[in-house]
Protein backbone atom coordinates (compact mmCIF):
# COMPACT_ATOMS: atom_id res chain seq x y z
CA UNK A 1 0.00 0.00 0.00
CA UNK A 2 0.71 3.35 -0.41
CA UNK A 3 1.67 5.06 2.85
CA UNK A 4 1.67 9.11 3.29
CA UNK A 5 3.79 10.15 5.71
CA UNK A 6 1.71 13.33 7.57
CA UNK A 7 4.38 14.62 9.52
CA UNK A 8 6.18 15.42 6.41
CA UNK A 9 3.37 16.13 3.92
CA UNK A 10 3.14 20.10 3.11
CA UNK A 11 0.46 19.59 0.61
CA UNK A 12 1.94 20.69 -1.98
CA UNK A 13 -0.35 18.94 -4.37
CA UNK A 14 2.47 17.76 -6.85
CA UNK A 15 1.98 13.90 -6.11
CA UNK A 16 -1.72 14.44 -6.71
CA UNK A 17 -0.75 16.23 -9.93
CA UNK A 18 1.28 13.31 -10.77
CA UNK A 19 -0.86 10.65 -10.13
CA UNK A 20 -1.98 9.09 -13.21
CA UNK A 21 -5.73 7.47 -11.68
CA UNK A 22 -6.33 10.74 -9.77
CA UNK A 23 -5.71 8.36 -6.70
CA UNK A 24 -3.93 11.00 -4.59
CA UNK A 25 -6.20 14.18 -2.95
CA UNK A 26 -4.80 17.12 -1.09
CA UNK A 27 -7.45 17.34 1.98
CA UNK A 28 -6.54 19.97 4.36
CA UNK A 29 -2.88 19.77 3.19
CA UNK A 30 -2.24 16.76 3.63
CA UNK A 31 -2.12 14.00 1.09
CA UNK A 32 -4.82 10.86 1.02
CA UNK A 33 -4.51 8.02 -0.93
CA UNK A 34 -7.45 6.73 -2.00
CA UNK A 35 -8.96 2.84 -3.48
CA UNK A 36 -7.60 3.96 -7.19
CA UNK A 37 -3.99 3.59 -6.34
CA UNK A 38 -3.03 0.66 -8.25
CA UNK A 39 1.17 1.58 -6.81
CA UNK A 40 2.51 2.12 -10.15
CA UNK A 41 5.04 4.40 -8.06
CA UNK A 42 4.75 7.56 -10.05
CA UNK A 43 4.01 9.66 -7.34
CA UNK A 44 7.15 8.89 -5.26
CA UNK A 45 9.79 10.23 -7.48
CA UNK A 46 7.36 14.07 -7.81
CA UNK A 47 7.93 13.90 -3.80
CA UNK A 48 10.34 16.66 -2.26
CA UNK A 49 9.43 15.80 1.10
CA UNK A 50 10.37 12.04 0.92
CA UNK A 51 6.75 11.78 2.23
CA UNK A 52 5.47 8.52 0.33
CA UNK A 53 6.47 5.05 0.80
CA UNK A 54 5.52 1.56 -0.64
CA UNK A 55 4.63 -1.45 1.00
CA UNK A 56 4.56 -4.02 -0.68
CA UNK A 57 3.06 -7.50 -0.19
CA UNK A 58 5.69 -9.97 0.41
CA UNK A 59 5.12 -13.11 1.03
CA UNK A 60 7.07 -15.06 3.97
CA UNK A 61 9.54 -18.09 2.68
CA UNK A 62 6.94 -20.18 5.19
CA UNK A 63 3.81 -18.60 3.53
CA UNK A 64 5.03 -19.24 0.13
CA UNK A 65 5.92 -23.26 1.06
CA UNK A 66 2.30 -23.47 1.59
CA UNK A 67 1.38 -23.23 -2.36
CA UNK A 68 2.10 -26.56 -3.98
CA UNK A 69 1.21 -27.61 -7.89
CA UNK A 70 1.20 -26.30 -11.07
CA UNK A 71 -2.43 -25.50 -11.91
CA UNK A 72 -3.40 -25.05 -15.80
CA UNK A 73 -6.52 -22.88 -16.13
CA UNK A 74 -8.95 -24.91 -18.98
CA UNK A 75 -10.48 -22.50 -21.18
CA UNK A 76 -13.32 -24.64 -22.83
CA UNK A 77 -16.13 -24.81 -25.80
CA UNK A 78 -19.14 -26.47 -26.08
CA UNK A 79 -19.11 -29.30 -28.84
CA UNK A 80 -22.16 -31.41 -29.71
CA UNK A 81 -23.48 -30.94 -25.58
CA UNK A 82 -20.18 -31.00 -23.98
CA UNK A 83 -17.53 -29.04 -22.36
CA UNK A 84 -14.46 -29.56 -24.26
CA UNK A 85 -10.96 -28.21 -23.44
CA UNK A 86 -9.42 -25.97 -26.19
CA UNK A 87 -6.02 -27.31 -27.79
CA UNK A 88 -4.23 -24.58 -26.10
CA UNK A 89 -5.58 -26.42 -22.75
CA UNK A 90 -3.38 -29.50 -23.73
CA UNK A 91 -0.50 -27.58 -25.14
CA UNK A 92 0.03 -26.38 -21.36
CA UNK A 93 -0.61 -29.50 -20.24
CA UNK A 94 2.41 -31.13 -21.77
CA UNK A 95 4.54 -28.43 -20.28
CA UNK A 96 2.87 -28.19 -17.19
CA UNK A 97 3.66 -31.89 -16.64
CA UNK A 98 7.72 -31.07 -16.97
CA UNK A 99 7.15 -28.38 -14.87
CA UNK A 100 5.87 -30.27 -12.45
CA UNK A 101 7.85 -33.35 -12.22
CA UNK A 102 10.89 -31.15 -12.03
CA UNK A 103 9.55 -29.62 -8.83
CA UNK A 104 7.71 -33.47 -7.58
CA UNK A 105 3.94 -31.76 -7.11
CA UNK A 106 1.23 -33.00 -9.11
CA UNK A 107 -0.26 -30.97 -12.54
CA UNK A 108 -3.92 -30.09 -11.59
CA UNK A 109 -6.64 -28.97 -14.01
CA UNK A 110 -8.99 -26.07 -13.38
CA UNK A 111 -12.06 -26.88 -15.22
CA UNK A 112 -15.13 -24.23 -15.71
CA UNK A 113 -18.22 -24.20 -17.59
CA UNK A 114 -22.31 -24.66 -17.73
CA UNK A 115 -24.28 -27.13 -15.99
CA UNK A 116 -23.27 -29.90 -18.63
CA UNK A 117 -21.10 -33.26 -19.23
CA UNK A 118 -17.51 -32.30 -19.10
CA UNK A 119 -14.79 -34.21 -21.32
CA UNK A 120 -12.42 -34.59 -18.31
CA UNK A 121 -10.74 -37.51 -19.63
CA UNK A 122 -8.90 -36.01 -22.08
CA UNK A 123 -7.34 -34.53 -19.58
CA UNK A 124 -6.14 -36.69 -17.31
CA UNK A 125 -5.43 -38.71 -20.64
CA UNK A 126 -2.85 -35.92 -21.67
CA UNK A 127 -0.99 -36.21 -18.40
CA UNK A 128 -2.89 -33.94 -15.69
CA UNK A 129 -3.49 -35.79 -12.08
CA UNK A 130 -6.34 -34.14 -11.60
CA UNK A 131 -9.21 -32.31 -12.43
CA UNK A 132 -10.90 -29.34 -10.30
CA UNK A 133 -14.47 -28.73 -12.00
CA UNK A 134 -17.27 -26.15 -12.00
CA UNK A 135 -20.43 -26.28 -13.33
CA UNK A 136 -22.80 -23.87 -13.08
CA UNK A 137 -26.05 -22.49 -15.62
CA UNK A 138 -24.12 -18.82 -15.18
CA UNK A 139 -21.39 -19.79 -16.70
CA UNK A 140 -23.08 -20.83 -20.25
CA UNK A 141 -21.13 -18.24 -22.02
CA UNK A 142 -17.86 -16.32 -20.98
CA UNK A 143 -17.61 -13.20 -18.83
CA UNK A 144 -14.95 -11.30 -17.05
CA UNK A 145 -17.01 -11.15 -13.45
CA UNK A 146 -18.33 -14.45 -13.49
CA UNK A 147 -14.86 -16.63 -14.20
CA UNK A 148 -12.71 -14.18 -12.02
CA UNK A 149 -15.28 -14.85 -9.41
CA UNK A 150 -15.26 -18.85 -9.59
CA UNK A 151 -11.23 -18.74 -10.34
CA UNK A 152 -10.10 -16.69 -7.76
CA UNK A 153 -12.48 -18.63 -5.11
CA UNK A 154 -10.78 -22.02 -6.12
CA UNK A 155 -7.16 -20.58 -6.81
CA UNK A 156 -7.84 -18.93 -3.08
CA UNK A 157 -8.99 -22.21 -1.79
CA UNK A 158 -6.27 -24.82 -3.62
CA UNK A 159 -3.21 -22.49 -3.03
CA UNK A 160 -1.15 -23.77 -6.74
CA UNK A 161 2.35 -22.32 -6.56
CA UNK A 162 2.28 -22.11 -10.16
CA UNK A 163 -1.02 -21.37 -12.56
CA UNK A 164 -1.18 -21.43 -16.23
CA UNK A 165 -3.65 -20.18 -18.96
CA UNK A 166 -4.06 -19.66 -22.97
CA UNK A 167 -2.93 -15.57 -24.03
CA UNK A 168 -6.12 -16.27 -26.00
CA UNK A 169 -8.72 -13.43 -26.19
CA UNK A 170 -10.86 -14.47 -22.95
CA UNK A 171 -7.43 -15.55 -21.55
CA UNK A 172 -6.49 -12.12 -22.13
CA UNK A 173 -9.29 -10.94 -20.79
CA UNK A 174 -9.53 -12.97 -17.38
CA UNK A 175 -5.76 -13.42 -16.44
CA UNK A 176 -5.07 -9.71 -15.69
CA UNK A 177 -8.65 -9.41 -13.97
CA UNK A 178 -7.26 -12.42 -11.51
CA UNK A 179 -3.59 -11.24 -11.13
CA UNK A 180 -5.36 -7.34 -9.50
CA UNK A 181 -8.08 -9.83 -7.58
CA UNK A 182 -5.53 -11.89 -6.56
CA UNK A 183 -2.65 -9.43 -5.87
CA UNK A 184 -0.28 -11.48 -8.02
CA UNK A 185 2.24 -10.61 -10.91
CA UNK A 186 1.61 -12.00 -13.92
CA UNK A 187 3.61 -12.24 -17.00
CA UNK A 188 2.02 -12.47 -20.30
CA UNK A 189 2.74 -14.45 -23.62
CA UNK A 190 6.07 -16.68 -22.15
CA UNK A 191 7.89 -18.03 -25.12
CA UNK A 192 9.59 -20.67 -22.53
CA UNK A 193 8.64 -21.86 -18.87
CA UNK A 194 11.53 -23.75 -16.73
CA UNK A 195 11.97 -23.88 -13.26
CA UNK A 196 15.09 -22.89 -11.39
CA UNK A 197 17.30 -24.17 -9.13
CA UNK A 198 15.37 -22.78 -6.13
CA UNK A 199 12.07 -24.17 -7.27
CA UNK A 200 10.93 -20.91 -8.85
CA UNK A 201 8.82 -20.63 -12.41
CA UNK A 202 11.49 -18.66 -14.90
CA UNK A 203 8.59 -17.14 -17.49
CA UNK A 204 10.80 -16.05 -20.47
CA UNK A 205 9.00 -13.39 -22.90
CA UNK A 206 10.33 -10.82 -25.69
CA UNK A 207 10.62 -7.48 -23.84
CA UNK A 208 11.33 -3.87 -25.11
CA UNK A 209 9.86 -4.58 -28.28
CA UNK A 210 11.38 -7.74 -28.86
CA UNK A 211 15.12 -6.33 -28.70
CA UNK A 212 15.74 -8.67 -25.74
CA UNK A 213 14.52 -11.68 -23.97
CA UNK A 214 13.39 -10.99 -20.50
CA UNK A 215 13.90 -14.02 -17.63
CA UNK A 216 11.33 -13.50 -15.17
CA UNK A 217 10.13 -14.62 -11.40
CA UNK A 218 7.86 -13.97 -8.57
CA UNK A 219 9.54 -14.68 -5.61
CA UNK A 220 7.54 -12.86 -3.72
CA UNK A 221 3.60 -13.44 -4.44
CA UNK A 222 2.10 -16.98 -5.38
CA UNK A 223 0.98 -18.55 -7.41
CA UNK A 224 2.99 -17.40 -9.93
CA UNK A 225 0.76 -16.76 -13.05
CA UNK A 226 1.77 -16.83 -16.62
CA UNK A 227 -0.34 -17.01 -20.14
CA UNK A 228 1.23 -18.73 -23.35
CA UNK A 229 -0.33 -18.67 -26.45
CA UNK A 230 -1.77 -20.67 -28.38
CA UNK A 231 0.89 -23.30 -30.25
CA UNK A 232 3.59 -22.16 -28.66
CA UNK A 233 4.27 -25.99 -26.52
CA UNK A 234 3.43 -29.42 -28.71
CA UNK A 235 0.87 -31.19 -27.73
CA UNK A 236 1.62 -34.67 -25.55
CA UNK A 237 0.73 -37.92 -26.62
CA UNK A 238 -3.04 -38.97 -24.61
CA UNK A 239 -1.47 -42.42 -22.60
CA UNK A 240 -4.58 -42.46 -21.17
CA UNK A 241 -3.18 -41.44 -17.31
CA UNK A 242 -5.54 -42.01 -14.30
CA UNK A 243 -6.30 -39.35 -11.63
CA UNK A 244 -8.83 -37.59 -9.66
CA UNK A 245 -11.95 -35.54 -10.30
CA UNK A 246 -13.27 -32.93 -7.79
CA UNK A 247 -15.94 -30.99 -7.99
CA UNK A 248 -14.93 -27.03 -6.63
CA UNK A 249 -17.83 -25.75 -4.17
CA UNK A 250 -17.63 -21.91 -5.02
CA UNK A 251 -21.00 -19.19 -4.52
CA UNK A 252 -21.53 -17.82 -7.65
CA UNK A 253 -24.54 -15.57 -7.69
CA UNK A 254 -26.39 -13.37 -10.87
CA UNK A 255 -25.85 -10.25 -8.90
CA UNK A 256 -21.73 -10.24 -9.71
CA UNK A 257 -22.16 -10.41 -13.95
CA UNK A 258 -22.55 -7.41 -14.55
CA UNK A 259 -21.96 -8.32 -18.63
CA UNK A 260 -23.68 -10.66 -20.42
CA UNK A 261 -23.04 -11.01 -24.51
CA UNK A 262 -26.46 -10.00 -26.32
CA UNK A 263 -25.27 -11.20 -30.12
CA UNK A 264 -22.20 -12.58 -31.82
CA UNK A 265 -21.48 -11.70 -35.32
CA UNK A 266 -18.56 -13.74 -37.68
CA UNK A 267 -17.38 -11.27 -39.84
CA UNK A 268 -16.03 -13.11 -43.47
CA UNK A 269 -13.33 -11.87 -45.00
CA UNK A 270 -9.98 -12.98 -46.40
CA UNK A 271 -8.10 -14.49 -43.41
CA UNK A 272 -10.93 -14.58 -41.24
CA UNK A 273 -10.70 -18.69 -41.28
CA UNK A 274 -7.23 -18.29 -39.42
CA UNK A 275 -3.97 -19.80 -39.58
CA UNK A 276 -3.48 -20.76 -36.25
CA UNK A 277 -4.19 -24.22 -36.82
CA UNK A 278 -2.62 -24.88 -40.45
CA UNK A 279 -0.59 -27.19 -41.37
CA UNK A 280 0.95 -25.49 -44.28
CA UNK A 281 1.78 -22.27 -44.77
CA UNK A 282 3.17 -20.21 -47.16
CA UNK A 283 4.16 -16.67 -45.76
CA UNK A 284 5.52 -13.92 -47.33
CA UNK A 285 7.46 -10.85 -46.32
CA UNK A 286 8.36 -7.22 -47.95
CA UNK A 287 11.01 -9.00 -50.42
CA UNK A 288 8.16 -10.17 -52.45
CA UNK A 289 7.90 -6.40 -53.16
CA UNK A 290 4.71 -5.72 -54.72
CA UNK A 291 1.14 -6.53 -53.97
CA UNK A 292 1.12 -7.87 -57.23
CA UNK A 293 3.88 -10.77 -56.54
CA UNK A 294 1.57 -11.84 -53.87
CA UNK A 295 -0.12 -14.01 -56.36
CA UNK A 296 2.74 -15.65 -56.41
CA UNK A 297 2.44 -16.61 -52.75
CA UNK A 298 -1.20 -17.62 -52.88
CA UNK A 299 -0.63 -19.96 -55.70
CA UNK A 300 2.48 -22.04 -53.99
CA UNK A 301 -0.11 -21.92 -51.11
CA UNK A 302 -2.80 -23.52 -52.68
CA UNK A 303 -0.18 -25.68 -55.01
CA UNK A 304 0.39 -26.99 -51.37
CA UNK A 305 -2.72 -27.21 -49.85
CA UNK A 306 -1.65 -24.33 -47.46
CA UNK A 307 -2.78 -21.24 -46.25
CA UNK A 308 -1.29 -17.64 -46.85
CA UNK A 309 0.49 -15.55 -44.19
CA UNK A 310 2.55 -12.94 -43.98
CA UNK A 311 5.41 -10.03 -41.46
CA UNK A 312 3.82 -7.19 -39.71
CA UNK A 313 5.21 -4.57 -42.71
CA UNK A 314 2.95 -6.31 -45.15
CA UNK A 315 -0.04 -6.01 -42.65
CA UNK A 316 0.85 -2.50 -42.40
CA UNK A 317 1.01 -2.20 -46.15
CA UNK A 318 -2.44 -3.37 -46.72
CA UNK A 319 -1.46 -6.29 -48.18
CA UNK A 320 -2.88 -8.99 -45.98
CA UNK A 321 -5.27 -8.49 -43.12
CA UNK A 322 -3.73 -8.63 -39.53
CA UNK A 323 -5.24 -12.56 -39.05
CA UNK A 324 -2.53 -13.31 -41.17
CA UNK A 325 -0.31 -11.71 -39.22
CA UNK A 326 2.88 -14.16 -37.72
CA UNK A 327 4.88 -12.86 -34.99
CA UNK A 328 5.07 -11.59 -31.81
CA UNK A 329 2.04 -8.89 -32.19
CA UNK A 330 0.21 -11.18 -34.46
CA UNK A 331 -0.32 -14.95 -34.70
CA UNK A 332 1.89 -17.78 -33.46
CA UNK A 333 1.72 -20.59 -35.57
CA UNK A 334 3.19 -24.70 -35.90
CA UNK A 335 2.52 -25.74 -39.13
CA UNK A 336 4.50 -28.88 -40.21
CA UNK A 337 5.88 -26.81 -42.74
CA UNK A 338 6.61 -22.66 -43.17
CA UNK A 339 7.91 -21.38 -46.46
CA UNK A 340 9.22 -18.09 -45.55
CA UNK A 341 9.27 -15.70 -48.85
CA UNK A 342 11.27 -12.55 -48.94
CA UNK A 343 11.03 -12.62 -44.66
CA UNK A 344 14.31 -11.45 -43.28
CA UNK A 345 13.64 -13.30 -39.83
CA UNK A 346 13.93 -10.48 -37.36
CA UNK A 347 13.25 -11.91 -34.07
CA UNK A 348 9.34 -10.34 -33.47
CA UNK A 349 8.49 -13.20 -36.40
CA UNK A 350 10.48 -15.23 -35.28
CA UNK A 351 8.93 -15.88 -32.37
CA UNK A 352 5.05 -16.84 -33.67
CA UNK A 353 7.06 -19.55 -35.96
CA UNK A 354 9.94 -20.93 -34.73
CA UNK A 355 7.59 -24.15 -33.19
CA UNK A 356 7.32 -25.05 -37.27
CA UNK A 357 8.25 -28.57 -38.08
CA UNK A 358 9.78 -27.86 -41.16
CA UNK A 359 10.98 -24.43 -42.29
CA UNK A 360 12.18 -23.30 -45.81
CA UNK A 361 13.35 -20.15 -46.25
CA UNK A 362 13.41 -18.03 -49.64
CA UNK A 363 15.62 -15.09 -49.47
CA UNK A 364 18.26 -13.25 -51.79
CA UNK A 365 20.30 -12.43 -48.98
CA UNK A 366 22.55 -15.07 -48.36
CA UNK A 367 22.95 -13.84 -44.80
CA UNK A 368 19.40 -12.89 -43.65
CA UNK A 369 18.73 -14.75 -39.71
CA UNK A 370 16.14 -16.03 -41.36
CA UNK A 371 18.43 -19.09 -42.71
CA UNK A 372 19.53 -19.42 -39.42
CA UNK A 373 16.07 -21.36 -38.25
CA UNK A 374 15.51 -22.86 -41.84
CA UNK A 375 15.95 -26.45 -42.18
CA UNK A 376 16.24 -25.78 -46.25
CA UNK A 377 17.42 -22.40 -47.23
CA UNK A 378 17.33 -21.01 -50.82
CA UNK A 379 19.43 -18.43 -51.66
CA UNK A 380 17.99 -16.28 -54.53
CA UNK A 381 15.30 -13.84 -56.04
CA UNK A 382 12.08 -15.13 -54.82
CA UNK A 383 10.37 -13.98 -58.35
CA UNK A 384 12.19 -16.09 -59.91
CA UNK A 385 12.79 -19.21 -57.42
CA UNK A 386 8.43 -19.44 -56.63
CA UNK A 387 7.83 -20.33 -60.19
CA UNK A 388 10.13 -23.13 -60.81
CA UNK A 389 9.05 -23.99 -56.85
CA UNK A 390 5.33 -24.50 -58.03
CA UNK A 391 6.26 -26.27 -61.44
CA UNK A 392 8.40 -28.64 -59.01
CA UNK A 393 5.34 -29.42 -56.74
CA UNK A 394 3.06 -29.20 -59.49
CA UNK A 395 5.23 -31.94 -60.96
CA UNK A 396 5.62 -33.95 -58.05
CA UNK A 397 1.60 -33.84 -57.27
CA UNK A 398 1.08 -35.34 -61.13
CA UNK A 399 3.34 -37.56 -60.55
CA UNK A 400 2.08 -39.09 -57.38
P1 LIG B 1 12.44 -6.92 -44.06
O1 LIG B 1 13.09 -6.95 -42.75
O2 LIG B 1 12.50 -5.68 -44.86
O3 LIG B 1 13.06 -8.13 -44.90
C1 LIG B 1 12.82 -8.34 -46.26
C2 LIG B 1 13.69 -9.53 -46.65
O4 LIG B 1 13.42 -9.83 -48.00
C3 LIG B 1 15.18 -9.28 -46.55
O5 LIG B 1 15.80 -10.30 -45.80
C4 LIG B 1 15.68 -9.27 -47.98
O6 LIG B 1 16.97 -9.84 -48.11
C5 LIG B 1 14.65 -10.14 -48.64
N1 LIG B 1 14.45 -9.84 -50.07
C6 LIG B 1 14.42 -8.65 -50.70
N2 LIG B 1 14.16 -8.81 -52.00
C7 LIG B 1 14.04 -10.14 -52.20
C8 LIG B 1 13.78 -10.95 -53.34
N3 LIG B 1 13.56 -10.41 -54.55
N4 LIG B 1 13.73 -12.28 -53.19
C9 LIG B 1 13.94 -12.86 -51.98
N5 LIG B 1 14.20 -12.15 -50.87
C10 LIG B 1 14.24 -10.81 -50.99
N6 LIG B 1 7.21 -8.48 -37.49
C11 LIG B 1 6.49 -9.57 -37.84
O7 LIG B 1 6.70 -10.16 -38.91
N7 LIG B 1 5.51 -10.03 -36.97
C12 LIG B 1 5.23 -9.46 -35.79
O8 LIG B 1 4.33 -9.89 -35.08
C13 LIG B 1 6.00 -8.31 -35.42
N8 LIG B 1 5.79 -7.70 -34.23
C14 LIG B 1 6.58 -6.66 -33.87
C15 LIG B 1 6.40 -6.10 -32.61
C16 LIG B 1 7.20 -5.04 -32.22
C17 LIG B 1 7.00 -4.45 -30.85
C18 LIG B 1 8.18 -4.55 -33.12
C19 LIG B 1 9.07 -3.42 -32.71
C20 LIG B 1 8.35 -5.09 -34.37
C21 LIG B 1 7.56 -6.14 -34.78
N9 LIG B 1 7.71 -6.72 -36.03
C22 LIG B 1 6.97 -7.83 -36.35
C23 LIG B 1 8.56 -6.14 -37.08
C24 LIG B 1 9.90 -6.84 -37.20
O9 LIG B 1 10.83 -6.22 -36.32
C25 LIG B 1 10.47 -6.71 -38.64
O10 LIG B 1 10.54 -5.35 -38.98
C26 LIG B 1 9.63 -7.43 -39.67
O11 LIG B 1 9.40 -8.77 -39.29
C27 LIG B 1 10.36 -7.41 -41.00
O12 LIG B 1 9.54 -7.91 -42.00
P2 LIG B 1 10.14 -8.52 -43.32
O13 LIG B 1 11.07 -9.61 -42.99
O14 LIG B 1 9.00 -8.81 -44.23
O15 LIG B 1 10.90 -7.27 -43.97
Amino acid sequence: MLKVDTNKCNGCHLCEKNCPFGAIVVINDKAEVGDGCTLCGACLNTCTMGCLTIERRRASPEELARYKGVFIFAECEERAGVTEPRKVVLELIHKGRELADKLGEPLKVIMIGPDAPMNTDVLLAHGADGVIAYRNKLLDQYSTDSFTTVLSAIVADKKPSILLMGATPNGRDLAPRLAARLRLGLTADCTALDIDDEGQLVQTRPAFGGNIMASILSPYTRPQMATVRPNVFPVGEATGGKGTVEEAVVTLSKGVIRTRVLETENLKAEGDEGIENAKVIVAAGQGMQTPENMALIRELAETLGGKIAGSRPLVELGWIPHTLQVGQSGTTVSPDLYVAVGISGAVQHLVGMSSARKVIAINSDPDAPIFKVADLGIVGDALQVLPKFIAKVKAAKAAA
